[in-house]
């Protein structure tokens, strides 16, 4: 049953566990094709992977190294006796698919693995790893993460992302049909995306088939393209003020089709790599912030979906 004013991870998860399952994240040493020349070599221009990567993945240690690391990483919350592992750096489905068979299931076999989330660009998922991730969705949780980051083509050529959102429609339906549990990603305040944009958005992420939006502010990180740009021009990318990102949250929440889980609303990449925004909270006192702010408003996911 449906608790809070939106679908919450917790809830979400609950309809396949019994218990509370911890994320643990991995990264394999996977590339990525808008950084490596098959696409281009500059990446997104918001992209700096070591901002979102946690110290204890050492792309050089083996999969169940890195776990055995975040395990101690953990050790201060002992109630957690179940764990997905997050494959997050990078686009974790770009290697022959015997590859990701080895890596995955090496996961999968770790005691107390229960599942797996995989982090990837839409362009990445070719029929032959839907179907891996398919059949072992059979046995395990899996969720295929999707990078949107924009549903508009215009926004998407200007960060540099490499494809277009008519590739990340195909990538959702076609994981969807195959019974893939997919999550979509999307970054509020790109360049040139104003409030009615982002709810034209929301709108259309509302309408597609994913079970599970992974909403974040745009941040400014170090040593990428966009910081060059907004430390020699601050103003040709404004930013939200902590209580306008609140409100919009509220508002995308309300056009989202109930039934999508909103795995977060906010991130916070370390302060030694954040440039802006600084809103000075932690992600609970965001979240504790936007659910006064929902209760004021008497809001709730769906109020303004339209099927
Ligand atoms: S955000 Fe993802 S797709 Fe873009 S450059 Fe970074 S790793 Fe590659």
């Amino acid at each position: 049953m449906k608790t809070s004013a939106y679908l919450t991870y917790p809830e979400f998860m609950r309809r396949y566990f019994a218990q509370r399952v911890q994320k643990i994240s991995v990264n394999p040493g996977f590339s990525c094709p808008n950084r490596d020349g098959k696409i281009s070599v500059g990446g997104c221009t918001f992209c700096n992977n070591s901002s979102f990567s946690p110290d204890y993945c050492l792309q050089g240690d083996s999969i169940t190294e890195q776990v055995k690391k975040g395990l101690q990483f953990f050790a201060h919350k002992p109630d957690y006796k179940q764990f997905i592992v997050y494959f997050q750096s990078f686009s974790n489905t770009y290697a022959p698919v015997d590859v990701l068979q080895k890596y995955y299931n090496e996961a999968l076999s770790i005691e107390g693995v229960v599942g797996l989330s995989i982090g990837t660009r839409p362009d990445c998922v070719p029929q032959e790893v839907l179907e891996l991730l398919a059949d072992l969705s059979k046995k395990h949780f899996i969720l295929l993460e999707l990078g949107v980051e924009s549903t508009h083509n215009d926004t998407l050529q200007r960060i540099n992302r490499g494809h277009d959102f008519e590739t990340s429609v195909d990538a959702i339906c076609r994981a969807h049909n195959m019974g893939i549990l997919t999550a979509a990603h999307l970054i509020i305040g790109l360049p040139g995306e104003d409030r009615s944009k982002i709810l034209e958005s929301a709108d259309k992420m509302a309408h597609l088939p994913i079970d599970m939006l992974k909403l974040h502010q745009l941040q400014i990180i170090k040593n990428t393209a966009m910081a060059k740009q907004f430390l020699a021009d601050p103003s040709s990318i404004p930013l939200f003020s902590c209580d306008e990102y609140i409100d919009l949250c509220i508002d995308i929440m309300e056009r989202l089709n109930p039934n999508i889980c909103i795995e977060r609303f906010v991130s916070q990449s370390p302060d030694t790599w954040r440039i802006a925004p600084n809103w000075q909270l932690k992600n609970y006192e965001f979240v504790h912030r936007l659910e006064a702010r929902i209760k004021e408003r008497g809001a709730f996911q769906g109020r303004l979906f339209q099927i």
